[in-house]
């Protein structure tokens, strides 16, 4: 098995090889081949598994086949717990899109917003966000989620820990409803579980 064989594009393949990659993971081997279908995926993966490149890849694939009409906005939304996961997750965004025409950057609290609103004007298609901060710049007018086409939660069963419900159902209501989901938690609980039927469409079930 190899991530050609997988269906990644040229440019994604030699940023992956450039990582030292080899080999998918099991959890890559299984989800990027769903996500490139256009499927909602729901995956049971703990961290060190290659859970990021298994749900960044496939989701830069895509933003790409689909070019983006006009103005650079963003198109792919990426919820995280904690600000030092949202800053891996992005390091890794920024890794594999090396070689594509795609601008990403990352957002959470603690630091100041006047740095992260300036990028975010600059024009990107993929945000790393986590949720308070999002919702923050968002009611004060300073992004939008109106054109997303893609929504990952990751690390879903930490969020809930937090006690970020209220916020991800905020933005639930904030996305168009048609859309791409992918939820990976590392535990599936009853909460887990409602949170995932209310976001994600007849997902493809993938466990690490
Ligand atoms: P993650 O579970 O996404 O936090 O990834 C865990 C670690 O595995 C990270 O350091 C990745 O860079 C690395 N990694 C991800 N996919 C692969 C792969 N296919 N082969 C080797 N290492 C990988």
């Amino acid at each position: 098995m190899s991530f050609k064989s997988l269906g990644l594009s040229d440019a994604l393949l030699k940023a992956v090889s450039e990582k030292g990659y080899t080999t998918p993971s099991p959890i890559q081997q299984k989800a990027i081949p769903k996500v490139l279908e256009g499927k909602d995926v729901l995956a049971s993966a703990q961290t060190g598994t290659g859970k990021t490149a298994g749900f960044t890849l496939p989701m830069l694939h895509n933003l790409i086949a689909n070019p983006r009409q006009g103005r650079r906005k963003v198109r792919a939304l990426v919820l995280t717990p904690t600000r030092e996961l949202a800053a891996q997750i992005y390091d890794n965004v920024r890794e594999y899109s090396k070689y594509v025409d795609i601008k990403s950057t990352v957002i959470f609290g603690g630091v100041n917003q006047n740095p992260q609103v300036r990028t975010i004007r600059q024009g990107v298609d993929i945000l790393v966000a986590t949720p308070g901060r999002l919702l923050d710049l968002e009611n004060q007018g300073l992004l939008s989620l109106s054109d997303i086409e893609f929504l990952v939660l990751d690390e879903a069963d930490r969020m809930l820990d937090m006690g970020f419900i209220h916020d991800i159902k905020k933005v639930l209501r904030l996305v168009p409803a048609k859309r791409q989901n992918l939820l990976f938690s590392a535990t599936f609980n009853k909460d887990i579980k409602k949170l995932a039927s209310s976001i994600l469409t007849n997902p493809v079930l993938v466990e690490a």
